[in-house]
């Protein structure tokens, strides 16, 4: 455990409301921000310019606002951070931690035929990366190449998760991710890492849907000389038939709850028990939710979303 003072982050990206597993990801950053007398950053992924809209920054800001998750830090965006990303993709590539791929689309795809038919895990054949001793390609004209991070082939990724426990890559399981797009555009796990480096964030918890991105974002920041942060994983919030929560399942954005008249300290109460269960079943208040908190005892497995039990915290409440 590092002496550094914890610094957590909620990192939405803006494509939709601010639903209930965002807020209870939040929520479990923010209070483990606070337990530790740490720093709470906001951070908006809003990169994918198709799919994010201002209308979901605000619902998310709102949202936050309602649960009174005040972030100490930010809002930052990352849109307006693209010049410190192309400032780091230059560094990788300088040292030799990145490379520029020439592969089109097709010829990937083709590679990870081959890589299937011969029973492997499909992936980029590392045409492109140099290797000591070796000739690469000739350029094709007019394409603009991709960048590549040369991600260790040797050895394994692993990191003791503060939800999940001991996880573990084979690194030459791991392809040489592209962290940025022909036109010269980083890609969504890169930002995260310069992002989490440069806002010396010290324990990432999110969804667990984000496992897969993990060991990438440790081998990218370790090539980058950072120490990276610890990781908890959150399990996700299923409906009642085991799917993951969504409106069909009745489940709407926190704001729409606020308006319906629940109170944001049942909510509070109803999101924090999802998972994490704290021996007594009363209601506690937020300064108590602080005080006993820790990720480390959340639930392994998916929390069922129960709208009965909500209710019933709103009215006792
Ligand atoms: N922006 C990501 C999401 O909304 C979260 C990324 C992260 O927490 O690292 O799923």
């Amino acid at each position: 455990q590092s002496a550094a003072p914890v610094r957590t982050r909620f990192a939405p990206s803006p494509t939709g409301y601010l639903h209930l597993g965002g807020a209870r990801t939040a929520l479990f950053s923010w209070a483990f921000a606070r337990h530790h007398k740490g720093v709470f950053v906001l951070r908006i992924e809003d990169t994918d310019l198709e799919r994010s809209t201002p209308e979901a920054v605000q619902a998310i800001l709102d949202g936050m606002a309602w649960l009174e998750m005040t972030p100490d830090e930010g809002p930052f965006y990352q849109m307006q951070r693209m010049d410190r990303y192309r400032e780091v993709l230059a560094e990788l590539l300088e040292k030799g931690h990145a490379y520029h791929c020439y592969s089109s689309p097709e010829e990937v795809e083709a590679m990870r035929e081959r890589a299937r038919a011969l029973g492997l895990k499909p992936r980029y054949d590392g045409t492109w990366r140099p290797e000591p001793g070796k000739t690469l390609p000739p350029v094709p004209e007019g394409r603009k190449p991709v960048i590549r991070f040369r991600n260790p082939t040797d050895g394994a990724t692993t990191w003791n998760d503060m939800v999940k426990g001991p996880i573990r890559f084979d690194n030459s399981e791991l392809d040489d991710l592209i962290i940025a797009r022909p036109d010269g555009t980083p890609t969504y796990n890169f930002c995260v890492v310069v992002d989490d480096w440069d806002m010396k964030i010290t324990h990432v918890i999110r969804g667990d849907d984000h496992v897969n991105n993990t060991p990438r974002q440790i081998n990218i920041l370790r090539a980058l000389g950072a120490t990276p942060p610890e990781y908890g994983h959150v399990p996700m919030i299923l409906g009642p038939d085991g799917e993951k929560l969504s409106k069909r399942h009745g489940a709407v954005s926190v704001v729409e709850y606020d308006k319906d008249g629940y109170l944001p300290e049942a909510m509070i109460n109803y999101l924090a028990r999802l998972g994490w269960s704290h021996g007594n079943d009363e209601l506690f208040t937020r300064e108590q939710l602080v005080e006993w908190f820790d990720v480390r005892n959340l639930s392994k497995s998916a929390a069922q979303w129960d709208p009965k039990k909500l209710n019933w915290v709103n009215a006792h409440y």
